[in-house]
């Protein structure tokens, strides 16, 4: 007994079985937004106070999972989830993967959804992702909040995916798998070049034919492995400085309150400019001009 005990306590420093020993130290970020997830498609099942929540968070939780399994599979050692939803409490913390640690809430912090990343990561995952804001065929896009209508970096319309990215390769770190609706996967592989997608469903204007939660979840769990193995093929995003953004905006209120931003000017009715000498100065101007 004491003998089974002791294993068990043991299992967790073991339990990760490497093949290739290169792998051996991979380290896995995984950020995991809600709109794009499996069957969800409309604003209710992404609402905390929404009817479908509960059963939603679960297929969001285990198409984290999926991932975290790909992962491991492919010999991750360390593996962050970031919570990157609403609330950023979604994820069903005794659901998730034990080989995963899971980041909850937002810091306050510039990072947002890309928190907790930094330069010691080897990859970036991204789960359950959407398409900027005005997409056809898109599944609740959007850019960030409903005031946003686009987000542009160097004359560069990015869906938040891209601008995370773009703070992913800030840290020299790629993007090498995306899930979510058909239209985000297109403009992740039209942003980053090579990239693993796995599009889990495809939008008819605001409705959308979906492939069953459990195909979606083995498409994930091989599609994250299979990145992985192969993580010499990507690149980081990058762009080169200096970093000029611009924000369009939907509200008189939004726009003023932007432009107080140190060095943000307003460019158009709708429309603030900010160029900062480093991917962070933006990504700092950027959390602070659309709030
Ligand atoms: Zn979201």
């Amino acid at each position: 007994m004491r003998t089974t005990m002791a294993a068990l306590l043991l299992l967790p420093l073991v339990a990760y079985p490497v093949s290739g020993q290169s792998e051996a130290t991979l380290k896995v970020f995984i950020s995991v937004d809600m709109e794009g997830i499996t069957g969800l498609v409309n604003g209710e099942e992404t609402s905390r106070t929404g009817k479908d929540y509960e059963y939603f968070r679960r297929i969001m939780t285990a198409e984290t999972n999926a991932a975290i399994e790909g992962a491991a599979a492919a010999g991750a050692a360390d593996i962050l989830v970031r919570d990157s939803h609403g609330s950023a409490r979604n994820i069903l913390p005794d659901m998730l993967d034990q080989r995963a640690r899971l980041l909850r809430d937002w810091s306050g912090g510039p990072q947002g959804m890309m928190e907790g990343l930094d330069e010691s990561f080897d990859a970036v995952v991204f789960i359950g992702y959407h398409a900027k804001a005005g997409t056809a065929d898109a599944i609740l896009d959007h850019t960030w909040s409903g005031s946003v209508t686009d987000v542009s970096v160097n004359g560069v319309s990015l869906p938040e995916a891209g601008f995370n990215a773009l703070i992913a390769g800030h840290y020299d770190v790629p993007v090498v798998f995306v899930a979510g609706d058909r239209a985000i996967c297109e403009q992740a592989e039209a942003l980053f070049g090579t990239v693993e997608t796995v599009a889990v469903k495809e939008g008819i204007g605001a409705a959308a034919i979906s492939l069953h939660p459990e195909i979606a979840q083995q498409m994930i769990r091989t599609g994250v492995e299979r990145a992985l193995r192969n993580i010499d093929d990507y690149r980081p995003y990058k762009m080169d400085a200096p970093y000029t953004l611009v924000l369009k905006l939907k509200t008189d209120a939004a726009v003023y309150n932007g432009s107080f931003y140190p060095g943000a000017t307003r460019t158009g009715d709708w429309e603030l400019t900010y160029t900062g000498g480093e991917v962070m100065d933006v990504v700092l101007a950027f959390s602070w001009m659309m709030r």
